[in-house]
């Protein structure tokens, strides 16, 4: 028993000393004996197992005018890499991120909406094979692929239950993929991957209590509650479609009425387009591309996505009064314009008493924030830090 606890132990300390030198690199081992209150020899001897196993690099130590100064230790930025997916209604999205977390590289390709479910995971399967081709990925330096997909989604078992945008049900893609690949594949919501790569390098999140918003082809929460991720008993928590706005309103697809889906759906959008002009934006993509076009409809379009915006970031406020609320989403991060209009609608809709010093942002990740949080993620799992 007390051989399993030493083991333990030295496993928890080179976990410590390694997280220590990926947060504060470059490092003396001096200062991290300092901050993980570790002895030098303890530091000593885990530096030199992780020099060996290649995860840190020594930096050549300079000879100054008092002498020698202390040998730095940086991560070594191409000791393990994990690849990101992002499987989005119109795009498939690939990146390769390495120790240091840095995107190596990154492809997007075009996505049909007609294309079936097979033809969605071959062609990710050719993708990923050519990434890892490419930039000379051995299996031994691969921690794993996440993938992050818009729906509910059962992260344990890799399936997905029900995406709403692609028209899936309980497609087990973890399963799917693992005839491919020899290593850890994770699948999660595209918001619940995307909060990993919002919460700072390595997932030091910033903030203990903080929640991403995302406005696309659907809308959707990701929660993180004392610096951990919020599921609830399902991994549904944040499935913010269907909060009832107004008891009244349209039925939606999930039998109640008035969900607040049906106030931010594609077809709910093209209503403030002039009938001529509906035919050229009829898809998501076309309506953002007018909005950031200036087009006149544009005005009450974006007036009434901002209103119901900020009726959900005060609810959510209300619910968990977070340090900060991240909104991302096309449309928003890139036009400066709308954001001052959700912010004015913030300030008018967000209950005063308790909104004050709550930070309202957007997110600067734009098309890569999915994938350099899947890719974060499975880094995190795989190095259990
Ligand atoms: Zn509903």
């Amino acid at each position: 028993m007390l051989k399993h606890d030493q083991v333990q132990m030295k496993k928890q300390n080179r976990k410590i000393v390694l997280d220590r030198i990926r947060n504060h690199e470059p490092i003396s081992r001096i200062q991290l004996a300092k901050i993980t209150k570790m002895s030098p020899t303890t530091i000593t001897r885990i530096v030199q197992e992780l020099i060996e196993e290649d995860y840190i690099i020594e930096a050549m130590s300079e000879e100054t005018a008092i002498g020698r100064r202390p040998t730095l230790i940086n991560v070594n930025p191409e000791a393990r890499y994990s690849i990101g997916v992002e499987i989005d209604r119109s795009k498939l999205r690939i990146g390769l991120l390495n120790f240091s977390c840095e995107l190596v590289d990154f492809v997007e390709t075009p996505l049909m909406r007609s294309e079936s479910y097979e033809w969605i995971i071959d062609n990710l399967v050719l993708e990923i094979q050519k990434l890892i081709l490419t930039n000379q990925i051995s299996q031994e330096r691969l921690l794993g692929i996440g993938i992050g997909i818009p729906g509910r989604i059962d992260q344990e078992r890799g399936i997905v239950i029900i995406s709403e945008q692609f028209k899936w049900k309980n497609k087990h893609v973890r399963d799917d993929l693992a005839q491919h690949f020899q290593c850890t594949i994770a699948i999660d919501n595209e918001l619940k991957m995307q909060i990993f790569a919002e919460s700072g390098k390595f997932f030091k999140p910033i903030q203990r209590n903080s929640i991403l918003i995302g406005v696309g082809s659907g809308i959707g929460a990701a929660i993180i509650l004392n610096g951990e991720i919020y599921r609830g008993l399902k991994n549904n928590a944040g499935e913010i479609s269907h909060l009832t706005i107004n008891p009244f309103g349209e039925q939606c697809s999930c039998g109640n009425r008035g969900c607040l889906s049906n106030y931010t759906r594609e077809d709910t959008l093209q209503q403030f387009i002039p009938e001529a002009q509906r035919s050229e934006y009829n898809t998501l993509e076309k309506i953002v591309e007018g909005i950031h076009a200036n087009e006149e409809w544009s005005i009450p379009l974006i007036d009434h996505i901002a209103t119901y915006l900020a009726i959900t970031i005060n609810n959510l406020i209300c619910i968990y009064e977070p340090d900060e609320v991240i909104v991302t989403g096309e449309a928003l991060e890139k036009n400066i314009k709308i954001q001052n209009v959700v912010l004015a609608k913030c300030e008018k809709h967000i209950w005063r008493d308790i909104g004050t010093g709550i930070q309202i942002k957007f997110s600067e990740l734009n098309e890569t924030g999915v994938v350099k949080g899947a890719a974060m993620f499975v880094q995190k799992v795989e190095m259990e830090i």
